[in-house]
Parts: C-alpha cells; structure tokens; sequence
C-alpha cells in the first residue's frame, strides 16, 4: 500500500497525571511568567479561588465569569479585569467554555495559556476559537490560540456529574469517530483517534458504575487529550457540522447535541466508507451506528433530539443550514438525506448501519 500524508505534531506542553496540577506554579514559572488571572465559571468559582490562594503571589486574580459559546462581551469585560490586576498569563480551569474564554483572551493578547480541563470536550488541544456576538456563532483558527500548556489531573474530575461525564465523553469521541476518515487523516492521528475511542469504550461505562474512581477518571481523561488532539490536528465532516447547526441555530446543550449525533452521522458515513470505520464496529459490536448507539444508550445518554426542545419544523431549517456551505464529507450529502438523518436522531430510533 502507498502511504501519501502530511503531519505535523503539536507545539502544546501536555503533563498528565494525578495529581499534577500542582505543579501549575512550575509551569507559570516555565513559561516566563509572574501573575496569572485564574479563569472559571462561576459553577467552579470556589476551585479556581482556591487554586490561586494556593498560587498566593502568582496568582493576580480570579475572573470566573466564563459561559458557555465564548460571548465577545465576557471576553471584553475578562481582558479588562486582566489589565486592572497586571496579569502576564492566564490559567483556565475547567471544561470547553473556561477554555474557550482563555484562548479569546489570547488571541487578543498573545499572552500564554495553562489549561487544566475537567471535562472531556478537547478543546485545549486544539487552535481554534468559536466566539458568540449578536446572537452569531463564528470560528477563528489562529496559532496564537493554542494553549500552550495542558495539565490534565483526573483528580479535577472526579466531581464532574455522570451525566455530563458520559456525554463529555461522546463529544470526544465524536471528534475521533470523524478523524478516521477525514480527508487529511495521517497515521499518527488514525492511532490516536482508535486509542482515544478504545479509552472511553472502556472508561465509560466504569465511571457510571463507580464515578469516583480517579483511575477510570485518568483513563477517560487520556481518552479525552487523544480524542482532542485529532480534532486539533485534522478536518471534521458531518457530524460536527450538523451539531454547530443545531447549537448555532437552535442553542441545544453542546455535549448532549453531539452525544445524540454520533450514532446517527456515524451510520450514515459508514456506507460510504466501511473499511475506516471498521475499527468503531470492531470495538462496539455489529454495525457502526448500532454498536454506538447501544453503547451510548447502555450508559445512559440522551438519544433523542426531540427531548432537547427541537421540533419537527425545526429539523426542516437545521437541514436547509447543513447543506449550506458544507464540509467535505466521505458521502456526499443533500438536503433531503440530511432531513432523513435528523428525523431519525430526533425520534431517537436506533440506526441500522
Ligand atoms: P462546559 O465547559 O460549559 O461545562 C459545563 C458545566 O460543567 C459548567 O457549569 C462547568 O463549570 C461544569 N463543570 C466542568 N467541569 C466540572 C467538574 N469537573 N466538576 C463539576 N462541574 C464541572 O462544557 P463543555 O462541554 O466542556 O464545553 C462546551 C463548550 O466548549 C462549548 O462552547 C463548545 O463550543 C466548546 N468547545 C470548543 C472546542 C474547540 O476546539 N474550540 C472543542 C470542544 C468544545
């Protein structure tokens, strides 16, 4: 077999292991740094206090307003707060939306990042931003956005509900499962993509049964920087467009969105390009979709759109949107197979491929 590709490994620090948070001082140091402003949401605002009392004169402050979609408001008002403390650096605790409100600040000051994720979204390895203003969604890829320290500590996660941790989870494998056959796939992101499956495949189901167990939390976590790392590094097709649709035109929760999607893009995809996707039939039993979808129904996740508020009138408009400037995908799409798709996800049938 001929082998034609193109790689190039990230330039993000990634420390991983319990307990490793607390090296966060080191790293501030490392990076040339004196005062960090701590970044949370106000859900996490007690963690991020205490991890900059911990800090005592690194820290320059706590600004624990982050929501989720990055809002250019919130950013404004958080870049205002880093100027008034002097802070030389930022250090974002939490899931996607504290990420995403650490890499609009850098974008706009070029100053570094340490990210300590305790959701499984992956948005920390990845140099892309989506910001929210006047109600519209837009994505900016800059290299100035990646962060440029990852801290990943299973401790942090413990505390992250079932419920979010199971479709945190899908969200991450969402980006592997769309890895496997994206047009610029190379070796090193396939392995990741099928390690970073075969984590959560694993983990999953362990942490519903025991949530508090820091190991299983370590093994979702590493699932989690795989899974992450390759929406990073190469293209995403359907799945993610579909789901940028419904949360752009429709606000439905991010992970749920995805968690709902996956089965339903993969078993449509899978049609089309069987031999990539063998691996996700191979580890979740029979076809693609059905061996998803009763993996993601057996740990309790959401599988139907329709229990997000979305209608049926709804889903005529998400599909006009998905085909408007689409993605490249592995089967070609039109409006009404998309349509098809939705009505499927919405009543929340498990697909057959
Ligand atoms: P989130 O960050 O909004 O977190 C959801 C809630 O859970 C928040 O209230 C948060 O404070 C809380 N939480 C997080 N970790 C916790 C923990 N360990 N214990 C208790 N509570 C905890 O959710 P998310 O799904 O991680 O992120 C979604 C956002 O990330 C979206 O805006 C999405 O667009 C973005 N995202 C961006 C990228 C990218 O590459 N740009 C990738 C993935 C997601």
């Amino acid at each position: 077999m001929s082998r034609i590709f193109t790689y190039q490994g990230s330039a993000a620090h990634i420390v991983f292991g319990e307990g490793r948070s607390q090296t966060v001082d080191e790293w501030i140091e490392k990076l040339g740094c004196s005062r960090a402003l701590v970044l949370s949401t106000s859900h996490q605002k007690a963690d991020a206090e205490a991890l900059a009392a911990r800090l005592g004169p690194l820290a320059a402050g706590v600004f624990a307003g982050a929501v989720m979609h990055t809002p250019v408001d919130v950013t404004e008002a958080a870049v205002e707060a880093l100027r008034d403390c002097g802070a030389d650096c930022v250090v974002a605790l939490g899931g996607g939306s504290t990420t995403g409100l650490g890499k609009a600040i850098a974008y706009r000051t070029d100053l570094a990042q340490i990210v300590i994720p305790t959701t499984y979204a992956g948005s920390e390895v990845t140099q892309i931003l989506g910001q929210t203003e006047g109600g519209r969604k837009t994505t900016i890829k800059d290299a100035k956005i990646l962060p440029e320290v990852v801290i990943y500590d299973a401790v942090l996660t413990t505390g992250l509900p079932v419920g979010l941790s199971v479709t945190s989870g899908l969200n991450a494998m969402a980006h592997a499962l769309e890895a496997l056959y994206a047009q610029d796939r190379n070796p090193i992101s396939t392995l990741m993509a099928v390690e970073g499956l075969r984590a959560f495949r694993s983990a999953l189901p362990a942490l519903v049964a025991v949530p508090g167990d820091v190991a299983v939390r370590g093994d979702a976590l590493y699932g989690a920087w795989l899974c992450g790392t390759v929406l990073g590094a190469v293209g995403m097709a359907l799945h993610h467009k579909i789901c940028h649709t419904l949360g752009g035109a429709f606000d439905t929760p991010h992970a749920e969105t995805h968690a709902i999607m996956l089965p339903h893009a993969a078993a449509f995809n899978s049609v089309a390009v069987p031999g990539l996707l063998a691996p996700v039939a191979e580890m979740f039993g029979g076809s693609v979709g059905g061996g998803l979808w009763d993996f993601a129904s057996s740990i309790g996740a959401p599988t139907a759109l329709k229990d997000l508020g979305l209608t049926e009138t709804d889903l005529d408009r998400a599909s006009r949107i998905a085909v408007e400037n689409p993605y490249w995908n592995p089967r070609p799409i039109d409006e009404r197979s998309i349509r098809k798709l939705l009505q499927q996800a919405w009543e929340g049938n498990r697909p057959e491929q």
